[in-house]
């Protein structure tokens, strides 16, 4: 999508602070992070949201959750970390490019609201 900033960001033509980048994906820290850790984790491929994910992605969204314990390992994210994935303005997503926040460093509340 031309018009899309995360997939600027995958093609390279926006900076972003890079966690991770392969074929498939790309993870960068979040610009106003809500955390010590906060980074995103993004397929390539423009998917407007997990609302409009189909069977075809079947395999890239398993591969994104099983990164998602190497990154945050990786960041130092040893005691545990949160994943979150808005979808939709009722979700609380402004972006519509699919994508995945890691976030931890800090004590998370239990309450997710
Ligand atoms: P959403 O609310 O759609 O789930 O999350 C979008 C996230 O993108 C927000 O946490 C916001 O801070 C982050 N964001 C917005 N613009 C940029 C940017 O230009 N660069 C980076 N790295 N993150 C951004
Ligand atoms: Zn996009």
């Amino acid at each position: 999508m031309s018009d899309c900033l995360f997939c600027k960001i995958a093609a390279g033509e926006i900076p972003a602070k890079k966690v991770f980048e392969d074929d498939d994906v790309i993870a960068f820290h979040d610009i106003h992070p809500v955390a010590p850790v906060h980074f995103l984790l993004v397929p390539k491929i423009h998917i407007d949201s997990l609302a409009h994910a189909t069977a075809e992605h079947q395999t890239l969204l398993g591969k994104m959750l099983l990164l998602t314990s190497k990154l945050a390992a990786e960041q130092g994210l040893s005691d545990g970390y949160r994943t979150i994935i808005n979808t939709g303005h009722g979700g609380g997503q402004t972006f519509f490019h699919l994508h995945m926040h890691i976030i931890g460093g800090k004590p998370l509340s239990t309450n997710i609201s």
